[in-house]
């Protein structure tokens, strides 16, 4: 048995003589926990404050954990996060009031209207989209969004808005973020991203035409790159480093 125990979060993780891992029995001396759920054979917990005393256990954050799990349990310990965080922010009926209450492992029913409802993802769209340039090297586009802690590039993303495809999203996205159009749109891959709650699917194209112009309310850089002149990238953990380790293999062959 599994104890993904979560602080806001962090996520508790045992040391071992060669690294961590998820502690395998209660970690008793974490209470008081506010929630407990089963899933998958786990146990998931939440607890209102951070260890700090402890020899055997640390507080990570969750991103960070992907360096120092197996990926298997990084993406359960991801599962275990954003139901937790669903199960907090769903602790009411929003027809009627009434309190929720677990019907399945992964459903809730209103104890009054009987109301389901089940975790909802915030599904988004991500892209990589390359060039020959006119001097004939093989570019890459990379873009620096407002909202990116550091100082990195990464790819043009955006949320799927209701009653799109994932194709029209990212037509859309390019179009309002960097103003280009592209061509030849392909499935790359996909990524659960549980901060909170996310799905990311990701594709590469072609450009098609048309100038770099920046949506200033999203993106504050944006330019064409080679793969001898890139800027810093994006971390391992993520689809955009996956679409932009696959380009490099791709343009270096
Ligand atoms: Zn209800």
């Amino acid at each position: 048995m599994h104890y993904f125990v979560f602080c806001q979060s962090d996520i508790v993780l045992e040391h071992t003589t060669d690294g961590y891992n998820i502690p395998t029995e209660p970690p008793t001396e974490l209470k008081p926990w506010t929630t407990v759920m089963d899933i998958d054979g786990a146990k998931a917990y939440r607890i209102d404050a951070p260890i700090t005393d402890s020899s055997r256990y640390e507080m990570c954050p969750l991103r960070q954990s992907y360096y120092k799990l197996s990926e298997s349990d990084y993406l359960k310990a991801g599962k275990c996060h954003e139901l937790l965080y669903w199960d907090q922010n769903t602790k009411f009926c929003g027809v009627c009031g009434g309190p929720m209450r677990f019907d399945t492992a992964i459903s809730k029913k209103c104890e009054h209207c009987g109301k389901e409802i089940w975790p909802q993802l915030a599904t988004a769209v991500i892209v990589l989209i390359r060039r020959r340039s006119p001097e004939g090297k093989d570019e890459v586009l990379l873009v620096h969004a407002n909202n990116f802690r550091g100082d990195h590039y990464g790819l043009v993303a955006g949320f799927v808005e209701t009653g799109e495809t994932l194709e029209e999203a990212v037509y859309r996205e390019v179009e309002e973020e960097v103003g280009l159009h592209i061509t030849n749109l392909r499935y790359f891959g996909s990524q659960p991203w549980p901060y909170p709650c996310g799905l990311m699917v990701g594709f590469t194209a072609d450009y098609d035409y048309g100038k770099i112009h920046l949506q200033r309310s999203e993106l504050s850089k944006g330019a064409w790159f080679d793969r001898d002149h890139l800027p810093r990238i994006p971390e391992k953990m993520s689809i955009a480093r996956r679409l932009i380790d696959a380009w490099l293999e791709d343009v270096e062959r």
